[in-house]
């Protein structure tokens, strides 16, 4: 039978590492303090990477109570910066996506939700895999600069409202050394992990409020409905623990966001929705993300409206120009190097999102491995989405990008990606639930 013990300081008062690691692999709890402990020992080099990847797999297997989860998540904050926002005049409000094919929706969110007089202190990654990373995207525009000092950000926010840029390196270290161990233990998949890597950057971002696009579907990181909501109720739980005022909405990605698929092309499409056109979808989540970010920062405003007028689009073009960026240049778009075209008359009826970001990122678009660069021109455009006519012939997917060395890999990944059939499929939401909103 398996005993559960607390883990304990040993008797000579040094951190009990084995004691911890003990605990949460026969499903005991660990006190805060214990938890604080362990994550100081690991940043000093005395809870050695390899009892964390054994503890990281422990927390796998056995998972992590809320009770756990907010001094975890505290811990992580506080091994680096934390940003201090509350000399703003403005209330201010984030969102984090957990990653989509196609998911510009950062792009116009952040000048769109500034327009009302709130401040979005958007830290973003780049994008490691088939989700696209919102940093790779705005690169693609001629000059933009994605890094600030922390002065320049606070200006931006005061100025003119809305900010995209990358983490510094001084904002929660201990997530960059844990993400890396994950990576490499197969430790990534949980919930607990997850929730916690995310929480513990837009705390440190100092966000009054976020709301959470959590993405469910064969495009995103979690494609069942029950895991998704799982993830958005812990990610909640941090930050009501941490005094951010958080919800969330699960939203599909079965399909892809909106027809272009890659950097520069998804650009120049979030500047279509940005001037009041662009694809229904994507303007629609846009639209339905700045009222619950508006309700959550407790002001009032109609995003759709914003749109059409050309708000949103002037505090666009102001946050682009304040980080150097010249949108009189020509975005790189790339050249079409194939088309997948339709075989039979009919509706499509489904259309893969894993597999269309697959072939972006083969395209270039993406990287493998931290620090690659990737192609502003490479992508993918969905001539025809699910519940769209087509006739035998006509381009379903055009395949672009600057370099035709890729195009078979990138092909090869759209097989089975595309179905036809006689009718339209069932309508489906686009936002499947709402969480604290
Ligand atoms: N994104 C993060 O920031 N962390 C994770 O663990 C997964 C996705």
């Amino acid at each position: 039978m398996t005993t559960v013990t607390n883990a304990d300081s040993s008797d000579s008062g040094r951190f009990d590492g084995v004691g911890v690691i003990r605990t949460k692999r026969d499903g005991g709890e660990l006190t805060s303090g214990q938890i604080e402990d362990l994550m100081r020992a690991y940043l000093s080099g005395e809870f050695a990477e390899e009892q964390m990847s054994a503890l990281l797999m422990a927390i796998f297997w056995r998972g992590m109570t809320a009770a756990e989860l907010a001094p975890w998540t505290g811990a992580m904050i506080a091994s680096g910066d934390r940003i201090d926002l509350s000399g703003l005049s403005r209330p201010s409000v984030d969102k984090h996506s957990t990653g989509g094919v196609g998911d510009k929706i950062s792009l116009i969110l952040v000048p769109l939700v500034a327009v009302f007089g709130a401040a979005v202190p958007q830290m973003s990654g780049r994008g490691l895999g088939h989700t696209g990373g919102t940093l790779d995207k705005l690169e693609s525009i001629h000059g933009w600069d994605a890094d600030l000092d922390q002065a320049a950000l606070v200006r931006q926010l005061d100025q003119i409202g809305g900010v995209i840029v990358a983490a510094s390196p001084e904002l929660d270290p201990a997530d960059r050394r844990l993400y890396a161990l994950r990576d490499i233990t197969a430790t990534v998949e949980s919930i607990p992990l997850i929730a916690s890597s995310i929480m513990s950057k837009k705390v440190a971002e100092g966000t009054e409020s976020l709301l959470l696009d959590v993405k469910v579907g064969v495009g995103a990181f979690m494609t069942d409905l029950d895991q998704a909501r799982l993830l958005a109720q812990t990610m909640i739980g941090i930050g009501q623990a941490h005094g951010v005022r958080t919800a969330a909405m699960l939203t599909d990605m079965d399909t892809p966001l909106g027809r272009a698929v890659g950097n520069a092309i998804e650009v120049q499409e979030a500047i279509d929705v940005l001037s009041g056109g662009g694809p229904d979808d994507v303007r629609d989540l846009s639209v339905a993300e700045a009222e619950a970010m508006l309700q959550l920062a407790g002001l009032d405003g109609d995003p759709a409206k914003a749109l059409a007028d050309g708000r949103a689009l002037d505090k666009f073009r102001e946050m682009i120009q304040a980080q150097g960026g010249d949108l009189s240049q020509p975005l790189a778009l790339g050249q079409t190097l194939g088309t997948v075209t339709a075989w039979r008359d009919g509706f499509v009826s489904r259309m893969d999102a894993l597999k269309v970001g697959m072939a972006s990122w083969r395209l270039g678009a993406g990287r493998s491995r931290p620090g690659e660069t990737v192609s502003a021109a490479a992508g993918v455009i969905c001539h025809a989405k699910p519940g769209e006519r087509v006739a035998t012939g006509q381009p379903i997917v055009e395949l672009r990008g600057g370099d035709p060395a890729r195009l078979q890999a990138a092909k090869a990944e759209l097989d089975g990606a595309i179905d036809i059939g006689d009718d339209p499929p069932a309508a489906r939401p686009l936002v499947i639930e709402r969480i604290g909103l």
